[in-house]
């Protein structure tokens, strides 16, 4: 007899999924709304501005045309991935083959979520930046493998210690995550760094996996390089990259991973079996984009810049010195002392409604610093650093 008084239950993958570290913060942010501030969130990491508009009018077209309202291609249309290839080479004289080099995601989250599902047996370990983008730690959960922890710290210019990782640990590691321009803290890496990654991921058999969402969301003329630049990088290593922050489209679902081919074909075997692709007239915006005239990004860019300069400004007049980010939609500083980051999140919630992102939203490296995104109008900007100003440390 089933037992009819059993409760639905779900899996324990999904009961030690952490607790969402601001459901509280969240109820706090509500409850200020109700009682009439005007919160200002500088807390989300999605561009405010549109996307091009010379890509909305070809998604317009192509929304129009029936042949593209079935079942996409599994693997991504070959003309979407031939533009990727076109795209790595000129931005950075690197070529891929598009036909098993190349493979279009549903935006890079849901590639870098299912990464682990294509490369890591239960027990199995990964090497995850800590603070970092919770997904690198969350897939690997969902996969039933074990996160470790790789420390971002400013004295190494929150790039991780490899040589700190225990030989025990690194032995057992299927996969690295790596992410510069890097979210949250803003930090960019040097060809160097990368080519330390390249051997010790060949000693120990890893396979590298960089996320290089931000590599276009770059300021004063700073150049992001790709992992795949490094000699020997193709051989150990993939690349996720985005249409997201690059061209303002994270609500389109567009991305791709590039490089190393078994991984590619492993990862693609995942997908064929759990996604049947992205929306063929995303794609054919997408192509759009990648192939379209670049001084869009660098204009965008200038928009971001002058936020950023406006953050930096109104941090230093308040005591507080963060780095300058060459990159990212983020600015990531130094808390005064005397708070934990949620506890100082609060006060700047409490004495002037406006939030910024605790560190240790990050991981508990994070913890010492919060992160304020470029990613809100102007006006909203302005008014909310003015507000901050006011708020006595
Ligand atoms: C925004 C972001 C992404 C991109 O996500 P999409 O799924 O492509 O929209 C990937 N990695 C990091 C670190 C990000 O911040």
């Amino acid at each position: 007899m089933p037992d009819e008084s059993a409760a639905i239950r779900p899996a324990r993958r999904i009961e030690s999924l952490p607790p969402y570290l601001f459901a509280d913060v969240d109820r706090r942010i509500a409850e200020k709304r109700a009682a009439g501030f005007d919160v200002i969130s500088l807390g989300i990491g999605d561009p405010d501005l549109p996307s091009p508009a010379h890509v909305v009018a070809t998604a317009q077209e192509a929304v129009a045309e029936p042949r593209y309202h079935r079942y996409p291609d599994y693997y991504g249309r070959p003309e979407f991935r031939q533009a990727i290839a076109r795209w790595y080479e000129r931005r950075f004289g690197i070529e891929l083959d598009p036909n098993g080099e190349v493979l279009p995601l549903i935006g890079s989250k849901e590639g870098i979520a299912h990464m682990p599902t294509a490369f890591v047996d239960p027990g199995d370990v990964v090497l995850v930046p800590d603070p970092g983008y919770p997904v690198y730690s969350i897939g690997t959960l969902l996969a039933n493998g074990e996160s470790y922890v790789m420390p971002l710290q400013a004295e190494r210019g929150f790039l991780p210690d490899l040589n700190a990782v225990p030989e025990g640990v690194a032995l057992r590691a299927r996969l690295l995550w790596i992410n510069y321009p890097n979210n949250p803290t803003a930090a960019v890496a040097p060809l160097e760094f990368f080519e330390e990654v390249v051997a010790f991921a060949r000693r120990y058999s890893i396979l590298v996996c960089h996320d290089n969402a931000y590599s276009e969301v770059t300021y004063d003329g700073y150049r992001a390089p790709s992992f795949l630049e490094v000699p020997g990088a193709r051989e150990v290593g993939v690349e996720f990259h985005s249409l997201s922050k690059t061209y303002n489209m994270t609500g389109w679902r567009t991305g791709m991973v590039v490089g190393n081919p078994v991984a590619i074909e492993a990862l693609g075997r995942v997908k064929t079996n759990v996604d049947s692709g992205i929306f063929d007239a995303v794609q054919i915006a997408s192509i759009t984009a990648l192939d379209g005239d670049q001084a869009w990004v660098e204009e965008r860019n200038v928009r971001f810049q002058t936020r950023r300069d406006a953050v930096i400004a109104t941090l230093r007049r308040v005591g507080i010195e963060a780095p300058v980010p060459k990159a990212s939609l983020y600015v990531w500083a130094p808390i005064p002392a005397g708070y934990s980051s949620v506890d100082f999140s609060l006060r700047i919630l409490d004495d002037a409604a406006v939030w910024v992102t605790p560190g240790v939203g990050f991981g508990a490296n994070g913890e010492g610093y919060f992160r304020i995104s470029l990613t809100v109008a102007d006006q909203r900007l302005a008014e909310a650093l003015e507000r901050m100003e006011r708020v006595r440390l």
